[in-house]
């Protein structure tokens, strides 16, 4: 049996690992659940999973949720902060750990997972972005294990080899499957005034409100080519966008030899969650089965640069390196909330992070520190920028 730590266990990837585990009683069990604040929800996974730890990243919510245990007469722990999430990621009861904290505020549980020797089971893209290299590094440094959960690089992992690595498997590209999003077909002069309801109205996946914006804007796929590349050791160059709007191929391996494989299914997180918690073993998710002839066809196109100017940027960064997708991912982070919060409007996403990446000095970030500096330095960058994009 595994014992499981769920880092962002009230977010979407968390909900869906919850509902596989509640389908496999006697594969896993729950050791940590941690959220921001979101107190309640929290709580009532407690009282069904009986975890022996519980987290809130935000202390503010840390009386809540020991109120909210102990009216649900449970023994589960409460801790909150960093150092509370720190603990949730390197807890001795827990042999693998789903990172599934949304955003930048995932990298530093993400990092002590690999350095506790856990198996990772990676949903958080943002970090592989911000520290790929420093991940791999201590994944391989500690014994430690990681498969993708992002649907697109479970899928890469499936048709690889064993290893998971690109290098001498006689790997040619890879090719990264992308739906195109909400706004695949929408006229351009529409999209500057989309909403931020539109634009998390995913045709093919339901997720959280910041990846879905991503992936309107296709930020999201860019940010998937980098973490190809840190999670794969292959160079952007060999990373192809294929838009695919159907979302049945979650990615493909082309061979040196002609031969491409695929991995196919619905657009269920459940499977790739599935597979990484079970995997070498198989396990049922829950996802409905694939039925070819229901889908009928499947279709594929170049994706629009034009249109999806984000992407654009994050191939331009992936190339330059350095500090680049640093600098790309926290502004990023900052557009996509204002987004949400109404303060600019979605042409303006692609425009701030270009302003910003303008700024961005060569350096290459090395060090935990550095990189955490380079991330405050841009995010400071982004908002000073706002008001020249404001609505
Ligand atoms: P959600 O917004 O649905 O959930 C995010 C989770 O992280 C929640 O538990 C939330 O807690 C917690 N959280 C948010 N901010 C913080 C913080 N500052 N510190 C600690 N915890 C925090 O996100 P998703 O589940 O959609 O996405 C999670 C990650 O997985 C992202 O990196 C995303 O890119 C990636 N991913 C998601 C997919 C999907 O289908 N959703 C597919 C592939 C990858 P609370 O509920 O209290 O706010």
């Amino acid at each position: 049996m595994r014992a499981l730590s769920i880092l962002g266990s009230t977010g979407s990837v968390g909900a869906s690992t919850l509902d596989v585990v509640r389908r496999n009683p006697d594969a896993f069990r729950v050791e940590a659940l941690t959220a921001r604040r979101r107190v309640t929800e929290l709580a009532e996974q407690c009282a069904e999973f009986r975890p022996t730890l519980a987290v809130v990243a935000d202390p503010n919510s840390a009386g809540q949720l020991r109120e909210e245990l102990r009216k649900r007469g449970l023994s589960t722990a409460a801790a909150s902060g960093v150092d509370g999430l720190a603990r949730a990621a390197t807890l001795p009861e827990a042999d693998t750990v789903v990172a599934a904290i949304v955003g930048s505020a995932g990298l530093l549980p993400t990092l002590a997972a690999a350095e506790a020797a856990k198996r990772v089971l990676l949903a958080n893209k943002e970090s592989a972005v911000m520290a790929g290299g420093l991940l791999m590094e201590a994944v391989g440094r500690n014994g430690a294990t990681l498969i993708p959960i992002d649907s697109e690089h479970n899928a890469i992992f499936q048709c690889l080899p064993s290893a998971g690595v690109v290098a001498d498997a006689g790997v040619d590209r890879i090719l990264l499957t992308a739906s195109g999003g909400p706004f695949l077909d929408m006229a351009p002069e529409e999209l500057a005034d989309v909403t931020p309801e539109q634009a998390c109205a995913h045709p093919n996946w339901d997720m959280g409100r910041k990846i879905s914006v991503d992936s309107a804007t296709m930020m999201n796929k860019g940010l998937e080519i980098i973490e190809a590349c840190r999670l794969f050791g292959v160079e952007p160059e060999r990373v192809q966008v294929v838009v695919h709007p159907q979302s049945i191929i979650h990615s493909l391996v082309q061979y040196r030899d002609g031969s491409v494989l695929a991995q196919l299914g619905n657009p269920d997180m459940r499977t790739p969650i599935a597979h990484a918690l079970a995997w070498p073993e198989r396990i049922e998710s829950g996802a409905e089965p694939l039925d070819l002839f229901d889908v009928g066809r499947l279709d594929f196109r170049e994706p629009d640069l034009e249109r999806f100017p984000c992407l654009g940027l994050a191939m331009e960064a992936a190339i330059a390196g350095g500090g680049q997708p640093i600098w790309l991912n926290a502004a990023n982070e900052i557009a996509v909330q204002a987004f949400l919060d109404g303060r600019i409007p979605f042409s303006a996403i692609a425009a701030l992070i270009a302003s910003v990446l303008a700024e961005c000095r060569a350096s290459s970030p090395g060090t935990l520190e550095e990189i955490i500096g380079a991330d405050r330095e841009a995010r400071q960058k982004a908002r000073e920028k706002l008001a020249d994009f404001a609505i």
